[in-house]
Parts: C-alpha cells; sequence; structure tokens
C-alpha cells in the first residue's frame, strides 16, 4: 500500500515508520513531512525513499536540500513548504493512505486535503476532528474518503464494531489511565510541574498529548473525537478511569453485553490496524517474519504496574478536579464553533504551560475564560474554523498575561 505520513517525525510517525521498516512488503512510502526537525526527516528519506516531502518552510527546505546533498543521494525527493507543501504530500504523492499525524490545529489544510481528494484517511490528528469533524465527515462521505481512527481508544471501538457504525449501540465507554495526576487535589495540581506534566505513567508520546492527558483535555477530546467518529449522542459516550491501560475501550450494546479490546500500550497496533483493516499483520513474531522490536502482548496473570499484579481496575473520573473534562463535554454538547474555540484555547494554553509561562492548573481557566469570551455559532467552514482558531489562540494568550499580574 502507498502510504504518506503526515508528522513523520512526530510519535505517531516514527511509529508508523518504524512499521514500514519492518513490513516492507505492506507499506511502500511516497511522502513525509515535518515541522523543523529535518535531521530525524532526513533519516527517514534515506530508508523510505519518498517521492515528495514537506517541510515547515523555506529555511527547514534550504536545511534538508543542503543534508540530503551531503548525503549524496542519487535520486531525491521533491521538497517542497508550506501550507501548499503539506497540502501536496497530502493529497499528489500518488499515496492511497494518508496518516494525519501532525499535532493540533497545524493539522487541519492537509487533512482536509486528502478527504476532498478521496483518500484513505487514517486519522491520529484528533484536533481536526474536535475543530471541524462536522465539516469533515460530510466532506469525506462525498469525496468517498474512508476514514479510520489511529486513537487507541477509537482504534479499540473501531477494531470491536468492525467498521464505524453499528445501530446496536447502547454506549461506548472510553478508558483514560487517568495520567501522572490521578488522585490529586485542586490544590495539588496547582503546584506541579512541566516535568511532571510530561511523565505519563503508561504511554509515550509527543508533548502536547502528554499534557492532554495530565489535565484530561485529551479524554474530553476524544469524547468529541468519538461523537464525530461513530455518530453517537454525547449522552451515549462515557469515560472510565482504567489506570493500567490494558483495555483501550469498551462498547456496550443494547442486549447489556460489554466487547472490549485489549492490547500492549503500543500505538505500533492502533496505526497498523488503521492501514491493514480488514486484514490484521503479523506484529507478532509468527515463524515466517521476526515481528516488531519489543513488542508483545499483554500477559494477563502477570500484568504489573505499581500496586497491580493481574488485576484490572475501573473507576468513575474526577470531574472536579480535573474541570477539562468537563469542559470539553459541555462544548461538545453546544456544538457549532463551541469544540473549535475549545481545542485552539487550549493548545495556546498548553504551549503557554510548556514554555513556563503559566501553571498548569491556569490550562483549563484559560479555555474556560475563551469559551465564555467567544459565543458559539453554527460552523459552515474550514475558513471561519481557520479564523476562529487565530481569534481563540490570540484571546487566551492576552487573558494569560492577566493572570500573570
Ligand atoms: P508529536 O509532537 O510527537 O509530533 C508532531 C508532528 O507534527 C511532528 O512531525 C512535527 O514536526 C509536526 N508538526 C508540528 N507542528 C507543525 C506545523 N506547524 N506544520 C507542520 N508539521 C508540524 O505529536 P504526536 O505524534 O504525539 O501526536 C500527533 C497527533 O496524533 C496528535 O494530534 C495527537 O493528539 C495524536 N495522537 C497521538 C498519540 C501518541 O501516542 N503520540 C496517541 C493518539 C493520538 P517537527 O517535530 O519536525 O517540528
Ligand atoms: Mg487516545
Amino acid at each position: 500500500m502507498k502510504l504518506a505520513i503526515l508528522g513523520a517525525t512526530g510519535s505517531i510517525g516514527q511509529s508508523a515508520l518504524d512499521l514500514a521498516e519492518h513490513f516492507p512488503d505492506y507499506i511502500e512510502i511516497t511522502a513525509l513531512t515535518c515541522g523543523r526537525n529535518v535531521e530525524l526527516l532526513a533519516r527517514a528519506i534515506l530508508r523510505h525513499r519518498p517521492a515528495l516531502v514537506a517541510v515547515h518552510g523555506p529555511e527547514e527546505r534550504a536545511a534538508l536540500e543542503r543534508l540530503l546533498t551531503e548525503m549524496g543521494l542519487a535520486a531525491r525527493p521533491a521538497v517542497l513548504c508550506g501550507e501548499e507543501g503539506l497540502v501536496a504530500a497530502a493529497a499528489e504523492s500518488g499515496a492511497e493512505v494518508v496518516l494525519s499525524a501532525i499535532v493540533g490545529g497545524a493539522g487541519l489544510i492537509p487533512t482536509f486535503a486528502a478527504a476532498r481528494a478521496g483518500l484513505k484517511l487514517a486519522i491520529a490528528n484528533k484536533e481536526t476532528l474536535v475543530m471541524a469533524g462536522d465539516l469533515l465527515m460530510p466532506l469525506a462521505a462525498r469525496a468517498g474518503a474512508e476514514i479510520v481512527p489511529v486513537d487507541s481508544e477509537h482504534s479499540a471501538i473501531f477494531q470491536i464494531l468492525g467498521g464505524l457504525r453499528s445501530p446496536s449501540v447502547r454506549r461506548l465507554i472510553l478508558t483514560a489511565s487517568g495520567g501522572p495526576f490521578r488522585g490529586l487535589t485542586v490544590d495539588d495540581l496547582e503546584r506541579v510541574t512541566i516535568e511532571e506534566a510530561l511523565n505519563h505513567p503508561r504511554w509515550v508520546m509527543g508533548p502536547k498529548i502528554t499534557c492532554d492527558s495530565a489535565t484530561m483535555m485529551n479524554k474530553g477530546l476524544e469524547i468529541i473525537e468519538a461523537h464525530h467518529l461513530f455518530g453517537l449522542a454525547y449522552d451515549q459516550l462515557e469515560v472510565l478511569i482504567h489506570p493500567q491501560s490494558v483495555v483501550h475501550s469498551i462498547v456496550e450494546y443494547q442486549d447489556g453485553a460489554q466487547l472490549m479490546q485489549a492490547g500492549p500500550t503500543d500505538m505500533r497496533q492502533a496505526i497498523a490496524y488503521a492501514l491493514s483493516v480488514p486484514d490484521r499483520w503479523p506484529l507478532l513474531p509468527d515463524g515466517s517474519t521476526g515481528g516488531l522490536p519489543n513488542y508483545r502482548p499483554v500477559d494477563l496473570p502477570r500484568f504489573a504496574f505499581n500496586q497491580w499484579r493481574g488485576h484490572l481496575t475501573f473507576e468513575e473520573p474526577d470531574f472536579a478536579t480535573f474541570r477539562a473534562l468537563r469542559l470539553a463535554e459541555g462544548a461538545g454538547r453546544t456544538g457549532g464553533t463551541a469544540p473549535t474555540i475549545l481545542c485552539s484555547a487550549n493548545e495556546e494554553a498548553v504551549e503557554l504551560f510548556l514554555a513556563g509561562a503559566v501553571g498548569f492548573a491556569d490550562i483549563a481557566r484559560l479555555v474556560e475564560q475563551t469559551l465564555n469570551a467567544l459565543p458559539a455559532r453554527p460552523l459552515t467552514s474550514v475558513e471561519q474554523a481557520l479564523n476562529l482558531r487565530r481569534e481563540a489562540r490570540r484571546l487566551t494568550k492576552s487573558f494569560s498575561l492577566d493572570l500573570r499580574r
């Protein structure tokens, strides 16, 4: 299968390239993109020989061209940059499948480009679904673009349902690890550090989603993501804290059966399934292939994490302490531009927190302030979503200056 990876230098992108490395018979890379990490992109180009690559801007393009010259590559890829480059990588590289794995709203334009082109879209970039799912899902349907989830919870549900919809579903239960601050109080959260927020107990991921997991905004965004992907009402979407992260989500049917999907805390399973569905590739060694390095199924009786040995636990989330979860669910229920504003304000607030400009508890505060300042309206175009993203980020930043006074 011919694959374009948007965000190839990120955590999801690198996991996908690892799959391509170990399953060259299944995956051929046609395009790769990065933001600024051109050294890592150059290494991937050397290994996977895409026809087209795209980087952030002219400076990164010049730096990458220099690296490729030093490497003495005989056949060089076309090197593009900016929005045009991302769109070309998404829609014009000859790929059949596009893995959308840029972080944040920066992924919106190329993700829409892939959908518009009618390509199969393996979507990790949840922010695009949150910001503009009302536009993306119908566009994909019109263009004949199949959308498959990569996010582990949504992949779990997709694996259980065998598709995106099933009329007999009663509820979806998204599991959440609870993040590094599970069990802390509101007061405790005022004092946590950047380092502590980036220390996720179960998953290794990029900094933005790791921070979102610590505030639990990530699970809030995932509720909205599930609403769009599976076409269910918010009353049918729930969250349970499951610190072991063995069960990746649960589908409850109308007859009371609850089907769960379990697996390693390794995104390569969900990425591979999004690419291979309805088949499953032999990620575990099967005699003919060596399988993926450092990849094993969960050994249930011997499974151990913290105080839990061979035990899986489930509990209700602490909505009062982790306010971001309720804010996101509320924005989802309001609909229209409310999730666009929430997602953009959160992106800005997380960047401010990771830059040391605001405290951890300020993230939810800033998101709430921005949501209150911008009235929700119907969402009618991608341009509107992008303008609103700029406006929400600007407002969040200005509110953060008041916090510091
Ligand atoms: P990372 O931060 O690890 O990687 C982000 C990627 O996006 C990098 O390739 C980065 O390029 C690129 N990028 C960032 N900004 C821009 C920009 N302005 N223009 C072009 N490219 C840009 O993120 P993750 O891999 O962790 O996450 C990617 C997406 O997948 C997110 O939406 C996240 O929510 C989702 N996801 C991730 C999971 C995980 O396990 N990591 C699990 C479930 C979902 P560079 O570094 O070169 O600047
Ligand atoms: Mg997830």
